[in-house]
């Protein structure tokens, strides 16, 4: 018996943390409020909370205390709640809508606010990366203190807190349930410990393997939707990101690189970021811990949270607390414990409060300002707003449209058709986007294209060109075009346009052109329903002139067996949803060919897995999962690197080899794929994936690694890092050549195309010039940052390659057509593989 109460004693001391551990000295606390223990069942840093957990107790504190209300603003993709919690005086949150829209005020000056009395508004994101847990375990702290701190209680009259505990709740429930489930009461911080070694996928990313702190601008996944929304509605002065980073480290704060600043942030900004800095350090020398700032992460891609509200006349601050990934490590300090890194995360909250409210009218001022100084730079502008769209496909063109809106940019729809500099616009299918607007300095940061930096080092891609990534037609417009088109405000919002069926039930055949973004989503729910699907590899025209371009499909009932009306009432909802005009062909005498041509292929519905789990890059391989299961709506199965060996791969027609590191596999997984693609399969594959096929035989593809040419015998040791860091391309935008007769280019009109690159890989183009659907231009640069010498290497390269083998083809993509999902130009060339890689003439291929 006393042997049993013994253990149990130790086990506990072991554990043995308090909340005192965490909250600041001389603060007493409301009784009513409950302390995070009582609710979780044991104390903070003791277990990594999940997000049911992170719930309950914000839920219960919003019930007790009149400071705070939940705001809900939104459900995951694995459907867990979106919330935050806003703190302020009682007063204030029984008027929190009021003072909301206040807010407005800062951004347009109609409207006047007073920044003498406004409250300063902060906006606390905590783990955006899963699997960086201290943030999320900091915030219950944060949602205690800031509730149950009686001597705030003035404070909490100037300021109104938003405390987001969660942003990416999906990744966060990930990591929490590996750290637990490999929990020892005991613990061990050896380096091989599972508990410190996540599986494949780990808990950064969200449900699609997405990194949420990269989509701020392209807004593409449900936790950013919202996130954004809830942004443009408060209009917080302070947005901090609380973040992890390496074990070996201490904790950073910005300002980080100066030089690596976006220049069309206000310099003002890095002056307060700096002034702020010097809150976290006194904080942080109180605590004993140590800090570091100005020395790395950089504030220049717009897209990530601590840069995002740099544009929009904020300040964002970045943390990064050195990680334990688990209950304990060993690092260069000697060990790191969970309950320190959340101890730091919570103690620059306290900083941060301190810093916002000391400065809440110098806060909104500059809020103010910066719109006012925005106004001011948008007249003396020659241009006055951009025009955009795709004359053959509304798909693309209303996806961007939506991203402008969520950014709350005011919008137009352009009513009549109108053709400036040669290049036609089209009614229905063409935005325009004025610069008289407060996001003046937003819309130039979306639609720039730079090539020119003061620094040569990124921490994130150089560009993000919209209309680039998107492959649309655009182009800036002085006043007096602007004031002639006739436009449609729509910056209310926007409904997607329901595509129809265009003649009548009974038709042997109905025809869609491939230009639609959607198209290949109408394709898959066609040859699901068991209807006839084929490609035309020719132009055809009909009797009253409707021409159909090289990619068009033709739909039969084949032996689908069903009725004439119940065709036509598939046809009608799938064009509805897909936003595809539908034609009827009422004979089969077309003119080009005829509709029984043998330039005409029948389709095999795809079936396809996509090789995922270790080795595989986890972005590229949920880039593709996400494209086909929330945009296309095609099942697809993801299939286990480790299960290649066992698995029947001929169930398969289509296989996806994403970008990554192929060595987990062998050379009997390097034979059975080998011959999967001999008896007719199509490999589609990614980036290093092609590297690994071209070693193993599979396909054949010549790459060319870039000879530096080193001139100096002795360089000083100093540069070393940025000369090394100057040769990284961390993502650009290149000219691309591309051959629209080629099945990897149908449903395109303009040879013409970007695309994006990222990393040094250089293809030389097939000798076969057939197989080189994509290659890249002459003058490839087209905006962004990258190495003189690695420019020369890019020239004339290959982008799409095909090699074959036996009956079957490997498509090779050497740059990411899915890009963070928001590169919606390019998707179709990946989508044209998978569809029309099984028609491509082998002949082409080798
Ligand atoms: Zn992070």
């Amino acid at each position: 018996m006393s042997s049993i109460l013994l253990f149990v004693f130790f086990a506990v001391q072991a554990q043995e943390i308090n909340l005192d551990y965490y909250l600041p000295d001389d603060y007493t606390y409301d009784n009513s409020i409950a302390k995070p223990s009582s609710i979780l069942g044991f104390e903070v840093g003791e277990w990594h909370v999940n997000h049911t957990q992170v719930v309950q107790y914000f839920t219960t504190v919003a019930t007790q205390s009149p400071r705070a209300v939940l705001i809900n603003y939104g459900t995951t993709h694995e459907k867990r709640p979106l919330l935050m919690m806003a703190v302020s005086s009682p007063k204030n949150i029984k008027q929190l809508e009021k003072l909301r829209d206040e807010r407005e005020g800062l951004r347009n000056p109609d409207f006047k606010s007073d920044v003498q009395k406004m409250p300063v508004v902060m906006y606390m994101g905590h783990s955006v990366h899963g699997n960086e847990a201290s943030g999320v375990n900091a915030s219950l702290i944060s949602a205690y203190h800031f509730t149950a701190a009686k001597e705030i209680e003035g404070d909490l009259e100037n300021i109104i807190l938003l405390i987001d505990p969660a942003i990416n709740p999906d990744g966060i429930n990930r990591f929490a349930s590996w750290v637990n489930s490999h929990k020892s009461y005991y613990p061990s911080g050896d380096r091989n410990n599972r508990e410190l070694n996540e599986a494949w996928p780990r808990g950064r990313t969200n449900h699609y393997w997405f990194d949420l702190n990269r989509d701020w601008i392209p807004v593409q996944q449900p936790e950013s939707k919202g996130r954004i929304a809830q942004f443009q509605a408060w209009l917080p002065n302070i947005v901090l990101d609380f973040h992890e980073m390496g074990t070996d480290n201490t904790f950073f704060f910005q300002p980080g690189i100066p030089s690596r600043n976006n220049p069309l942030t206000p310099e003002k900004n890095f002056e307060l970021t700096d002034k702020i800095a010097g809150y976290h350090a006194k904080y942080l020398d109180e605590i004993g811990s140590l800090y570091y700032t100005k020395e790395s992460f950089d504030d220049y891609y717009f897209g990530k949270g601590s840069t995002y509200p740099d544009i929009q006349g904020a300040v964002g601050i970045l943390f990064e607390q050195a990680s334990s990934r688990g209950n304990l490590q060993e690092n260069v300090f000697g060990e790191i414990a969970f309950p320190f890194t959340i101890r730091n995360q919570f103690t620059t909250a306290l900083s941060s409060f301190e810093a916002a409210t000391d400065m809440r009218v110098e806060l909104n001022t500059y809020m103010s300002d910066f719109y006012a100084d925005a106004k001011e730079e948008y007249k003396d502008d020659d241009l006055k707003a951009f025009i955009f769209g795709a004359k053959e496909d509304y798909g693309r063109t209303f996806h961007f449209a939506d991203i402008l809106l969520q950014h709350n940019i005011q919008l137009y729809s352009l009513e009549e058709d109108v053709t400036l500099n040669g290049i036609p616009f089209k009614s229905g299918k063409s935005f325009i986007v004025p610069f008289d607007q407060p996001q003046y300095r937003l819309i130039k940061s979306l639609f720039e294209t730079r090539t020119t930096f003061q620094d040569s080092l990124f921490y994130d891609v150089s560009t993000w060109n919209m209309p680039m990534a998107f492959n649309l037609n655009y182009m800036s417009l002085s006043s007096r075009i602007l004031n002639l088109a006739k436009v449609e405000n729509v910056s209310q919002g926007l409904t997607f346009r329901e595509g129809k069926v265009i003649g009548e039930a009974g038709a042997n055949s109905y025809g869609f052109e491939w230009m639609e973004y959607y198209a290949p989503k109408a394709l898959y729910k066609l040859m699901d329903l068991g209807y006839q699907l084929r490609v035309s590899h020719e132009v055809f025209q009909t009797k009253d002139n409707k021409k159909f371009g090289r990619g068009s499909i033709l739909v039969e009932k084949g032996n689908s067996e069903k009725s004439d009306q119940t065709f036509y009432e598939d046809l009608k909802r799938i064009a509805a949803t897909t936003g595809v005009n539908i034609h009827a062909l009422t004979t089969g005498l077309t003119s080009g060919v005829n509709l029984g041509s043998p330039s005409i292929s029948v389709l095999k519905k795809p079936s396809i897995a996509l090789l995922v789990d270790d080795g595989v890059g986890s972005a590229d391989a949920g880039e593709i999962w996400h494209l086909f299961d929330q945009r296309m709506e095609i099942p697809i199965t993801l299939l286990p690197s480790y299960r290649m060996s066992s698995a029947d791969l001929n169930r398969y027609n289509v296989i996806i080899l994403p970008t990554g590191n192929y060595s987990v596999l062998g050379k009997k997984e390097a034979d059975k794929l080998k011959s999967w693609v001999q008896s007719g399969g199509t490999l589609i594959s990614r980036g290093s994936a092609m590297n690994w096929l071209a070693a193993n035989e599979i396909a054949v593809f010549n790459f060319k690694s870039p000879e530096y040419e080193e001139t100096d015998a002795q360089k000083q040791y100093a540069d070393l890092k940025n000369d090394k860091g100057s040769k990284v391309t961390g993502g650009a935008i290149f000219n691309a050549k591309l051959d629209i007769t080629h099945p990897i280019g149908y449903g395109y009109t303009d040879a013409n195309i970007h695309v994006f690159k990222q990393g040094n890989q250089f293809l030389e183009p097939s000798g076969n010039p057939y197989a080189n659907p994509v290659v890249y231009t002459e003058a490839p640069l087209a905006s962004g940052y990258v190495h003189p010498e690695n420019l020369e290497m890019i020239k004339n390269k290959g982008v799409v390659q095909l090699s074959g083998k036996g009956s079957g083809r490997t498509i090779g993509f050497v740059d990411n057509p899915n890009f963070r999902a928001f590169w919606f130009g390019t998707n179709k060339l990946f989508l044209n593989a998978v569809f029309f890689g099984q028609t491509i003439n082998s002949a082409s291929t080798r």
